[in-house]
């Protein structure tokens, strides 16, 4: 796993739709940057379902036991998932992910499903477009995505991703 890809995915986790784990419907989670503090985060992430009312606070979540230090005092801190297809702040599956032949495919949102879309479907202009302002997106993406092998296998799998209720 490349550091590139887990800076390109966290361009991504602003909003991100979940699958809420007590409905199962498509829910979201207000999300923030990987790279604000973790007291930004827990001021702004939060979790809410529209179909069964389920929400919570990303910081009334309990924190974990990370490890006793040397005085045997307990250190707790909140798990952040990278470049995972759960969300980074509650660990709940993302509502856009396929299995493909090639692996699993996945995003924080639509726009983040649409990105890699228009990068499947035409790796060279993306990567010249998004080359000056994004520091090569090419370079993030899993190999995979990137051959030209199975493009339109995939391009298919997305379209129905994206219509995914
Ligand atoms: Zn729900």
């Amino acid at each position: 796993m490349d550091e590139g890809q887990v800076d390109f995915n966290s361009d991504f986790t602003d909003q991100i739709d979940v699958v809420c784990p007590r409905c199962e419907k498509k829910a979201l989670v207000i999300g923030a940057s990987l790279r604000v503090p973790i007291m930004e985060q827990e001021e702004k992430v939060r979790f809410c379902c529209g179909s069964c009312g389920y929400a919570i606070k990303y910081a009334n979540t309990p924190k974990m036991l990370v490890y006793a230090n040397s005085n045997g005092k307990p250190r707790y801190s909140r798990m952040v998932y990278r470049n995972m297809p759960i969300d980074p702040f509650f660990g709940f599956a993302v509502w856009y992910k396929v299995e493909t032949t090639q692996g699993l495919l996945w995003a924080y949102n639509l726009e983040h499903l649409s990105l890699i879309e228009a990068y499947i479907a035409d790796p060279l202009r993306e990567q010249n477009a998004l080359e000056s302002k994004n520091n090569s997106l090419a370079n993030r993406l899993p190999k995979w995505v990137s051959s030209a092998k199975g493009r339109e296998y995939l391009l298919r799998l997305i379209a129905r991703l994206k219509l995914k209720k």
